[in-house]
């Protein structure tokens, strides 16, 4: 029955097909976010763009909250193309300082998506844009979307079509998208749709969805922090990837009130990862990455033929 057992698995191993070279750069993409500290970090982001055929600027920033004090950031810039309007291409790259002082690994919560905006900002070169696209991968938005905020202060949103923001992207089919960031994303929340169906791909839309660095943009979401005011709200979508099962708990735990049906205390699995020591490398699955980068770029190239310029 032993040997039986091991004949079947061992025929099972030899059908197996070996990972596509793409995955497995992908995954060692990500997995090269596995650092010390965000200074680390910020390296890794430079040196992949860089290996991308990009020229990376560093923008250097003074932040830090309450808690930490003031803090140097960084936020690492790459444009695309030229025009006078130009949508943004975002994920943060720092990750979360865990309770007993260590830092997560944070690849689910972000390395994933970064890696996944790379990949789109690579095939998004070879195209013939109308606007420029400018990526920006965010330092200390886990301190309070510090690098996003810091930025618009720097350069101001006057020419900012749209943004579209990966925050958790690091295994699943199923896309998911917030439709909280103000009526001005209507038509950037349609062209997400558009893409999803063009595609054939899972996709779910959240009426409450939690925040990113696209709070900074939408205006939404910022006046319990204070932050409200003149704020310009530019059309913005979060975009995120989860399993099928999970986006649509998540979607219950978000959405569905008191009767959401989902059993008492549940907490869905991403929210046991993320700022946790169990965001790690074993979840990442390179196939999502990959996904995300491909639907991350075919819905900038939408929304560049689609805004005016
Ligand atoms: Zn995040």
């Amino acid at each position: 029955m032993l040997f039986r057992s091991l004949a079947a698995a061992a025929a099972l191993l030899a059908v197996a097909a070996p990972a596509a070279a793409q995955d497995v750069d992908l995954r060692a993409q990500v997995a090269a976010f596995v650092q010390p500290s965000n200074e680390a970090r910020t390296q890794v982001v430079v040196d992949q763009l860089r290996a991308a055929g990009f020229e990376p600027m560093v923008e250097t920033f003074v932040g830090g909250n309450r808690q930490t004090g003031e803090m140097e950031g960084r936020n690492v810039v790459v444009t695309i193309g030229d025009g006078p309007r130009e949508i943004l291409l975002t994920a943060h790259y720092d990750a979360v300082k865990l309770r007993d002082g260590t830092m997560s690994q944070g690849v689910v919560d972000n390395a994933a998506s970064v890696v996944g905006v790379i990949e789109a900002a690579k095939i998004l070169k070879a195209k013939d844009l109308n606007h420029r696209v400018r990526i920006i991968l965010f330092d200390q938005e886990e301190l309070g979307l510090i690098g996003a905020r810091k930025w618009i202060e720097a350069h101001g949103l006057a020419n900012v079509a749209a943004v579209v923001n990966s925050d958790v992207a690091g295994y699943g089919d199923t896309m998911m998208y917030g439709l909280n960031n103000g009526a001005q994303s209507a038509g950037v929340t349609r062209a997400v749709r558009e893409v999803c169906a063009e595609r054939a791909m899972n996709c779910v839309g959240f009426p409450v969805y939690p925040p990113s660095d696209d709070r900074a943009f939408s205006g939404t979401g910022l006046a319990e922090a204070g932050q409200a005011g003149s704020i310009d709200r530019v059309p913005t979508v979060s975009v995120g990837f989860q399993d099928h099962v999970g986006a649509h708990q998540m979607w219950l735990a978000f959405n569905g009130g008191e009767t959401n049906g989902l059993a008492e205390g549940f907490v869905p699995q991403v929210f046991q990862l993320i700022h946790s020591a169990e965001d790690t490398m074993e979840r990442i699955d390179p196939a999502t990455v990959k996904l995300a980068g491909e639907t991350y770029a075919a819905l900038v190239e939408r929304l560049d033929a689609g805004l005016s310029h």
